[in-house]
């Protein structure tokens, strides 16, 4: 069975089929969306993750015909009411400006206390078939929001979070190795929930 993962980002792929790999699934062929049949990506204007990784999964079923996994993501700040959450890619206003996302949300959160830094990488995952079979999945990440950036590794809000796993190490996700963050990631939890679905649409 082929599955389109609608993301051009590789490292989504590959962790899905670690997932895959690691749970015994055969028989699964990945398809990143820029080895698909092209076709005009929504726009992403839902109000929640679970909107956006569902416009994307269902345009991905009826575009190409073929069973179709997305995922929005983003950092929820517990003390912001769950924001940047869906708009942490532009949090700034420019799309993708991480420097900029970051150095913003650390001057709207410089004034609240150590106790009140909760926040957490939330992914939700959604799998849509083209005859209209929709599953939804949300992987959490729990952690604490740091002063300053630490780290050079991964992207995004990387450097500024702090995970609950990491407190006695003191390490930020952006000083873990991709190993280790896929390990814990919002994103690996996410993706697990839907093994048992793809296991029964492979027929196994
Ligand atoms: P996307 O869902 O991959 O487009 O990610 C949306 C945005 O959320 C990214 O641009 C980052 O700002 C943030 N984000 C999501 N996952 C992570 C992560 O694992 N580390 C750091 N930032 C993340």
């Amino acid at each position: 069975m082929k599955i389109l993962v609608a993301s051009n980002n590789a490292k989504k792929l590959a962790e899905l089929e670690r997932i895959l790999r690691e749970a015994d699934v055969a028989g699964v062929e990945l398809i990143p969306l820029n080895q698909a049949p092209a076709y005009e990506e929504p726009v992403e204007d839902g109000r929640t993750f679970a909107d956006n990784a569902l416009i994307k999964a269902r345009a991905g079923a009826r575009e190409t015909g073929l069973v179709c996994i997305a995922d929005d993501s983003g950092l929820a700040v517990e003390e912001l009411g769950g924001m940047p959450g869906v708009l942490s890619a532009r949090w700034s206003g420019r799309h993708g400006d991480d420097a900029a996302n970051n150095t913003l949300l650390l001057g709207q959160m410089a004034h609240v206390p150590d106790g009140r830094r909760s926040c957490a990488f939330v992914s939700v995952c959604a799998l849509v078939t083209p005859a209209g079979e929709e599953h939804v999945a949300e992987g959490r990440w729990e952690g604490t929001l740091l002063r300053e950036p630490v780290g050079d590794n991964g992207f995004g809000y990387d450097p500024l979070f702090l995970p609950a796993d990491e407190i006695a190490a003191g390490r930020s996700s952006a000083q873990l190795s991709p190993e280790e963050k896929n390990a814990l990631s919002h994103r690996g939890k996410a993706l697990a929930q839907l093994v048992g679905d793809i296991r029964r649409l492979a027929g196994q």
